[in-house]
């Protein structure tokens, strides 16, 4: 039996699970203050592991830039924090060992594991979030590289974008597909102030503009599905995310863009591009999961 404790730290609330072996015992989600952020995670664990078996690893998440090895989130804009040692100042206030990494890396892991090998062994996840988050695994193994930084899937350049990306950088995925750049995009062009929620309910009522819009996200998801593709030879793409829940409106003309942009396509087998299963709890699972 191994009984792991995940934890995700969003914009404004942190989710958490009491989770053994696979299985999810107990969760809660609540907001919290900047100030006391340590404080309440640990307080989050000590309630939710309360007379219970005790738990091996406290994996936590946030998105930003994240050292794995070390345990230190290096940036993460959403929570103001820079070079900050999260792993080791929880473990001082729980007594547990803590993992820490970045939430689309975690979320990406946790379809994997989860998955129990349907998935393959090469693996690309694009996480649809406020931002695009993403990870890789090849061979079975998530890919961190030197800084631990790697899977940044997001801010490889598309073609049909030369906006501005969060990042600094021009015509990112991000820019395109990020859930913000999207609703910040539609307002731009149509004058509309509407969530990425709205506009997909927008989309499936057939409104053009709103189709467009996603096609124009789908195309880039799929160019960015090629590259990769040619690049690792995938057997699957999981795409994930809150804004991923909008798939069925873009999927069509992601897999054309994805077709053009990878070589071979006509003699290979291509990825299985598929939404996750696991939903909000991805992260939670992967973080919890991942050593
Ligand atoms: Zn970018």
């Amino acid at each position: 039996m191994t009984v792991s404790f995940g934890v995700d730290i969003g914009g404004t609330k942190i989710s958490a699970a009491y989770i053994v072996d696979e299985d999810v015992v107990v969760s809660d989600k609540r907001p919290y203050r900047r100030e006391s952020l340590v404080d309440d995670i640990a307080g989050l664990y000590f309630e939710l592991s309360k007379d219970k078996a005790p738990v091996e690893q406290i994996g936590i998440c946030c998105a930003g830039l994240i050292d794995p090895l070390n345990g230190i989130v290096k940036f993460a804009g959403n929570l103001d924090l820079q070079n900050f040692p999260m792993a080791e100042q929880v473990r001082e206030k729980t007594g547990v060992p803590v993992h820490l990494d970045n939430d689309a890396r975690s979320a990406l892991w946790g379809e994997f594991t989860f998955a129990k090998g349907s998935l393959g062994e090469n693996l690309a996840g694009l996480i649809l979030g406020t931002g695009v988050g993403g990870g890789l695994i090849i061979g079975g193994s998530l890919i961190s590289g030197k800084n631990g930084f790697a899977g940044e899937l997001g801010h490889l350049p598309v073609s049909n974008s030369n906006l501005k990306c969060a990042c600094g950088m021009t015509g990112c995925l991000e820019s395109v597909a990020g859930g913000r750049a999207f609703e910040t995009n539609f307002h731009r062009k149509h004058g509309l102030e509407m969530s990425g929620q709205e506009i997909a309910d927008l989309a499936r009522a057939g409104d053009s503009r709103a189709t467009e819009a996603f096609s124009e996200l789908g195309l880039a998801v799929g160019e960015v599905i090629g590259q990769l593709d040619t690049a690792f030879d995938l057997d699957t793409v999981v795409i994930g995310g809150g804004f991923g829940s909008t798939f069925e409106l873009w999927i069509d003309q992601a897999h054309k863009a994805y077709s053009a942009a990878l070589v071979g396509a006509a003699s290979r087998t291509k990825a299985n591009i598929l939404l996750g299963s696991l939903g909000q709890n991805a992260q939670i699972l992967g973080a919890a999961t991942l050593r």
